[in-house]
């Protein structure tokens, strides 16, 4: 059973004059105990947005949040309790701490709302507990550091500790490496894997990079102007990307094997994809149809409709009318 549920989650935020911008749009997934779901797309896709609501920092204008089955509690006591249970891990552990305040500051605070009662040296040897889970060592040392006397990746582990310390069921983890060194990129997602083993939490990890996406994550979400284009395990998503989205996405993902020659046969690649977008494409109005048709080179006139999840493969959906009976065979990247 999912440990947290959403289903047909929306939310909108106001524009200038009136108008309304849909930034998540009926996105419904489960998350269960021990499982890692990561739900990629580039900067705007509404990912971020998809994190504060489910976090309750944005209002979501319909849809619903299950918590161990029940609605999330949406305000007072209620609210506080579901924000116990799901925690979020930010991308800027250096914004997301005070500078002021220390490390033990930092974690004595959530420690005191699930174990109030503890004061003195049960609360000293806590937070030492909690700052080795994260291999903050020696902790007795780092317990009285601030946050400017620390590196990056000290930051985000202690931004991680902090998240564990009410004990939750479930880490929304936000882009919680893109500001981090790349040495040190990969140290942080093994931690995250390893707590989420040890602690059996369910984690949802929100990211730009395919390639870690599939290393940490057994299923994927893509998400695209806030929906949901395409979704399945990862080895299928990764291997066998379907919606044209996600395959320029996976040409994009840095290849460990790839050779000066192949580079430049994939940028080469992508400038006449881009040139092959044309002018008629980029004027289509954006509102009905598929969303990505302004930079899709496959697009047809079945596209100004609005696309339905199609399977295709094993647990793996599109929403992309070249996998529908619609359209022309010969289309099919
Ligand atoms: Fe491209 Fe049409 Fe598929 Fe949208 S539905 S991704 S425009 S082919």
């Amino acid at each position: 059973m999912s440990v947290l549920e959403v289903r047909n989650l929306t939310v909108e935020f106001g524009q200038r004059g009136g108008a309304k911008f849909r930034a998540v749009d009926g996105l419904s997934f489960g998350l269960a105990e021990g499982q890692t779901l990561a739900l990629v797309g580039e900067s705007g896709s509404g990912k971020s947005t998809v994190v504060r609501a489910l976090s309750q920092l944005v209002r979501r204008r319909s849809g619903e949040i299950l918590l161990d089955g029940k609605p999330a509690g949406r305000r007072g006591s209620a609210l506080r309790a579901y924000r116990h249970k799901v925690q979020l891990v930010f991308q800027d552990p250096f914004a997301s701490l005070n500078p002021m305040h220390t490390v033990r500051h930092h974690l004595v605070r959530p420690l005191s709302l699930r174990q109030g009662h503890v004061r003195g040296p049960a609360m000293e040897s806590a937070v030492h507990d909690l700052l080795r889970s994260v291999n903050l060592t020696p902790p007795e040392e780092i317990a009285g550091k601030h946050p400017h006397e620390l590196s990056g990746g000290q930051r985000q582990r202690v931004a991680i500790a902090r998240a564990l310390a009410t004990d939750p069921d479930v880490l929304l983890a936000d882009e919680p490496v893109s500001m981090l060194d790349v040495s040190i990129r990969l140290e942080i997602l093994n931690l995250l894997d390893r707590l989420k083993r040890d602690r059996r939490l369910a984690l949802l990890y929100v990211t730009h990079d395919l390639a870690t996406a599939r290393h940490f994550s057994s299923e994927i979400m893509v998400m695209y102007k806030g929906e949901i284009v395409e979704r399945g395990p990862s080895d299928e998503v990764i291997l066998h990307p379907s919606h044209p989205y996600t395959q320029i996405l996976a040409n994009a993902a840095p290849d460990p094997t790839a050779t000066r020659e192949s580079l430049a046969a994939a940028r080469e690649q992508r400038q006449s994809a881009r040139a092959a977008r044309t002018a008629e494409h980029r004027e289509v109005a954006i509102g009905t149809g598929c969303r990505f048709r302004t930079r899709c080179t496959f697009a047809m006139d079945i596209c100004a409709q609005h696309p339905e999840d199609i399977e295709v493969g094993p647990g793996h959906v599109a929403r992309c009318w070249l996998y529908s009976g619609a359209a022309d065979a010969a289309a099919v990247p």
